[in-house]
């Protein structure tokens, strides 16, 4: 039997207010970051800024739009980054631009651009801010995720700076009180070495043709080092025995490498070497490197050395010695719940102050002002009426004094400060509150 119409009628506008609501939400794997949990960003934005300060980085921001090549040339046009993962936007007169995917290839950009190349090296910099990556939404994984991150470009491609590189990288997370943090490393080596290792992978993954993954197919021929990226099931067999990049190594790429671990040992930082670990992307070389904790399944950052990145840009006709890490800000932060560990508290209000009537009202509004001005932190809550209601708050909002703004006072020219853990109540003028509220601090 057909529906009735007036059923029909109501299914309708039901999916229409369906698809209203769904368009008013906001986009697939971005997330509102909301007042609860902002103590917890404050945190990690500090300890990343503290580590900055100390290790003598110096805080950069770049577009978060940059153009399309900045990274089709710099990260590799066979990556998963470039290949699938891009905001592209085309702008109104043409250009191409992409919501940045990382921040790597954009720095290196700036740094050119604004003759950085110039000034004493190297150049340290840090950075703080959102990314873009058009993946499949999953717990740790967003489509507008954040990063921080320590760049040392230009000067030698000394190890001392990959090792400087991973301390703050470690140290900044230390400094958020966060335990179990385990380093993996590895080396990629050079162009050199590579091509050497690229064969040997190939030659070692044509026998199993037909029987890794079709992302791996294209790989071999493509990108073989990403082979050992893949995290498919039927893959991981063949990964197991694959050929190392460690035992490939040139004599230079192998001294390198060894020093950056001496520089570890000396620190008494323990690291795993991961013959497995390759980051996918085109522009690292020698040392790559990721950070995990124990209590968190997925790596919280990762970085490494990228000299050819500038060359790759087409920047620089030569290399430009670099290292670099970038972690994840939502990860850290998942992981700071995991391990309750407590956000970095707002300045709390010495005073909260209590108005009733509305000439009191207007008073208090201005007098909020002369506390702005003395930098006194005091609070309100101006739509309140009665005195009951506002001490309340006031109780809430753990205050150590109440200023009280009655009829009577307003008349007198004067104010009730309340001590509100013993109750004690003194009335003073009103011109001297100010004062009066300092010397109770
Ligand atoms: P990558 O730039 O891919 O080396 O990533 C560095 C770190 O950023 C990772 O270890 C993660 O902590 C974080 N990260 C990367 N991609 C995402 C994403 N889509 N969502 C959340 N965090 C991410």
């Amino acid at each position: 039997m057909p529906k009735p119409l007036k059923q029909k009628k109501q299914k309708k506008s039901e999916k229409a207010e369906k698809e209203n609501k769904a368009s008013l939400q906001s986009p697939k794997g971005m997330r509102d970051i909301l007042p609860i949990e902002q103590p917890l960003w404050e945190k990690v934005k500090k300890a990343s800024q503290d580590t900055a300060n100390f290790y003598n980085f110096s805080k950069i921001d770049t577009p978060i739009l940059e153009k399309a090549e900045v990274f089709e040339r710099g990260i590799g046009v066979s990556t998963d980054i470039v290949e699938k993962e891009m905001f592209v936007l085309k702008t109104k007169g043409g250009d191409r631009l992409v919501l940045r995917p990382e921040n790597t290839a954009g720095i290196v950009r700036a740094y050119f651009e604004n003759g950085m190349s110039h000034m004493p090296q190297p150049t340290k910099l840090y950075y703080f801010g959102p990314f873009f990556r058009h993946e499949q939404p999953q717990a740790g994984r967003y489509r507008q995720f954040h990063q921080y991150g320590f760049e040392i470009l230009g000067g030698e491609d000394d190890p001392v700076y990959d090792a400087q590189i991973i301390l703050a990288g470690i140290r900044s997370l230390e400094e958020l009180k966060i335990k179990n943090l385990s380093l993996q490393i590895n080396s990629v080596g050079c162009r050199n070495c590579r091509q050497v290792y690229r064969r040997k992978i190939q030659e070692y993954y044509r026998r199993f043709s037909a029987k890794i993954c079709k992302d791996c197919k294209r790989r071999a021929s493509v990108n073989p080092l990403r082979l050992l990226d893949c995290k498919n099931e039927k893959c991981q067999p063949i990964k197991e025995d694959a050929p190392a990049t460690i035992n490939y190594l040139c004599a230079p790429c192998r001294s390198h490498f060894r020093e950056v671990l001496e520089y570890l040992d000396g620190l008494n930082l323990p690291y795993s070497l991961n013959n497995f670990l390759v980051r996918g992307l085109d522009y690292y070389n020698r040392t790559v490197f990721e950070i995990f904790s124990e209590s968190y399944p997925g790596a919280l950052g990762g970085g490494g050395r990228y000299d050819y990145l500038a060359e790759l840009l087409g920047v620089k006709k030569s290399e430009l010695p670099a290292v670099g890490v970038s972690f994840g800000v939502e990860r850290i932060v998942e992981l700071m719940k995991i391990m309750d560990i407590s956000g970095l508290p707002k300045p709390k209000a010495k005073a909260f102050l209590i108005q009733i009537g509305k000439p009191a009202k207007k008073k208090a509004f201005l007098l909020i002002e002369e506390f702005h001005k003395a930098g006194i932190k005091v609070i309100e809550s101006l739509g309140r009426e009665s005195l009951r209601a506002q001490l309340k708050v006031a109780d809430k909002e753990e205050v150590e004094m109440a200023l009280i703004l009655g009829q009577r006072e307003v008349f007198e020219e004067s104010i009730i400060i309340r001590d509100m853990k013993n109750g004690v109540q003194e009335t003073v003028p009103l011109s001297k509150v100010v004062d009066e509220v300092r010397k109770r601090l």
